[in-house]
């Protein structure tokens, strides 16, 4: 049993202490450099009236991008447990809820703002700067993936998740204008910028493959053994608060909006 628990805390220490590791390679070698260079280069979108509908749900972004964050507005991150308790709720329910209902991004607070707004990820920044047909195309190319990751879950898991959820989608925004349209080439190299300084990290041994592909309330959770350490009543609540949605879910309204059929 000693051997175990010194085994367990070496595990965890090893764990608090990644991202901490990345984040000081990432400054050394200038890969926030890199970063804040690919995200110069993205048009500057006007006219925004703060309605909120684009940061209706999570965004999927690049560990980078994710230690970018944490490096700007979580300098003292070890792990879920030292950031404020508010955001560890938010990012938990977030993360333990995403295929039961549809949620708001985690950073979106109360006030309607991001709280990462100077850190917010590519997707956030290229958002209002596509053309409709290119934003449509987009999104029959995320309800593909959706429809086959819900497929995955129900073979693997025995778990479907609800089809409006796989079918949902965030309307084009009709207020924001921008000097110059993003091309699909222009996102793509972006996109490609962004896995080669992943690609830094992952050769440096300091992401795994399984980030990735992660996203940003996902990575916080990666860590092994997270769920473990967290308060044994918040995570019951809310495994509680899941099977009432999903007991629920063919008669929530909520789960009609944005389906995109
Ligand atoms: S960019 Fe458009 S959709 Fe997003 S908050 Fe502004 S007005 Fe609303
Ligand atoms: S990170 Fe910020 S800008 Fe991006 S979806 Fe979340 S709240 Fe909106």
């Amino acid at each position: 049993m000693a051997y175990q628990n010194a085994h367990q805390n070496a595990h965890q220490n090893a764990h608090q202490n990644a991202h901490q590791k990345a984040i000081a390679f990432a400054r050394e070698n200038g890969l926030f450099n890199q970063l804040e260079g690919i995200y110069a280069q993205v048009p500057h979108c006007d006219g925004c009236i703060g309605c909120k509908t684009c940061c209706a749900e999570s965004v999927d972004t690049t560990y980078i991008e994710f230690l970018y964050v944490l490096n700007c507005y979580y300098p003292d991150y070890q792990d879920l447990l030292s950031l404020p308790d508010d955001m560890q709720k938010r990012l938990l329910k977030f993360t333990l809820f995403e295929l039961s209902i549809p949620q708001k991004c985690p950073f979106l607070n109360e006030d309607g703002c991001c709280e990462v707004y100077e850190a917010r990820p590519l997707a956030c920044r290229v958002y209002g700067t596509m053309s409709r047909s290119d934003y449509e195309a987009n999104y029959r190319a995320v309800i593909r993936q959706n429809l086959h990751l819900g497929q995955m879950l129900q073979k693997e898991k025995g778990f479907m998740p609800h089809r409006a959820l796989m079918m949902r989608k965030i309307p084009f925004c009709e207020h924001v204008s921008v000097t110059t349209q993003t091309t699909t080439a222009m996102r793509t190299a972006w996109q490609n910028e962004l896995v080669n300084l992943d690609g830094k990290l992952y050769f440096e041994s300091l992401m795994s493959m399984a980030r990735l592909n992660g996203h940003l309330a996902g990575h916080f959770f990666i860590e092994d053994g997270i769920l473990e350490r967290l308060p044994e009543d918040l995570i019951t609540s809310l495994r509680i608060g899941i099977l009432e949605a999903l007991q629920n879910q063919y008669n929530d309204p909520a789960l009609q909006i944005n389906n995109g059929e």
